[in-house]
């Protein structure tokens, strides 16, 4: 803690206050912060999902293959898959990305599957949610937050922590979607999966708007900017990557995600 003080101390000396100083604050701050949102959020999403051991596994070596793409190694990532039909996927400071049932059950080939995690880990790789937080806050707010008592601190973290979550849900800034989208589209392509995934992805979910299921994407249309801006954002990105070739040998989807008979499942056959 006291280290942390000096640290802060030195933040407010150092002004003008610039959003992006909070990550002098280090990755322990930021790690607490998700760690404390965490369970908040999984409560919300229906808990945690329990998937078949394959399919688990199958999902943790795509996420891997994603995460080791991205460039920060400052932190350790997670994927919790959350028991919810509501189509989405989040990233919380820290580490911490999520997917919904909704979307895993929605997504028909590994690309489309490697954009959109590439694109919750370009949040995190690039701090978008604790960027978010100063802004929200201010840094200097954040700062004399974090100077209290060590009691004070568990108070402030959950503070923080809440806020993270309404931020997550509220959706980050346009600016830092589209950079999470081409971000999130180049881990996709290093790892080995056509970038076009994350296209046939959105595509997708603006043709699930139109119809009887448009309850289980809202959320993500009012945290998103409009799909077609960021398809066309995308566009240039995929065509670079036209020539190459983007192939892992016995790479499928696993045919089912859950074990046995399930009340939540049927979404494809709904739509
Ligand atoms: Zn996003």
């Amino acid at each position: 803690m006291r280290r942390l003080s000096i640290l802060i101390a030195l933040l407010l000396i150092a002004m003008p206050v610039q959003a992006n100083m909070f990550s002098m604050l280090g990755t322990n701050v930021e790690r607490m912060i998700g760690q404390m949102a965490y369970d908040d959020l999984v409560a919300e999403y229906g808990g945690v999902l329990e998937l078949r051991p394959d399919a688990a596994s199958y999902l943790d070596t795509l996420f891997t293959r994603v995460v080791e793409a991205n460039p920060r190694r400052d932190i350790e990532f997670s994927l919790t898959p959350l028991n919810s039909r509501e189509v989405n996927a989040f990233a919380l400071p820290g580490g911490f990305v999520f997917v919904t049932r909704g979307l895993l059950e929605l997504v028909d080939t590994p690309e489309e599957l490697a954009g959109v995690l590439g694109h919750e880990v370009a949040h995190i790789a690039h701090k978008h949610g604790m960027n978010a937080l100063v802004r929200q806050v201010g840094l200097v707010t954040l700062a004399r937050l974090l100077l209290r008592s060590t009691e004070g601190n568990q108070e402030m973290l959950e503070t923080l922590a809440g806020l993270s979550i309404n931020l997550l849900k509220s959706g980050w800034s346009r600016e830092a979607e589209y950079e999470a989208d081409a971000s999130g589209a180049r881990f996709a392509a290093t790892a080995d999966y056509d970038p076009a995934g994350l296209i046939a992805f959105l595509t997708k979910m603006q043709e699930m708007q139109g119809d009887r299921q448009r309850d289980l994407v809202s959320t993500w249309f009012a945290s998103h900017p409009p799909t077609e801006d960021r398809i066309s954002k995308l566009l240039p990105l995929v065509k670079e990557h036209h020539e190459e070739r983007f192939f892992l040998p016995n790479d499928r989807l696993p045919r089912r995600w859950v074990q046995g008979a399930d009340p939540l499942s049927g979404l494809k056959a709904c739509a």
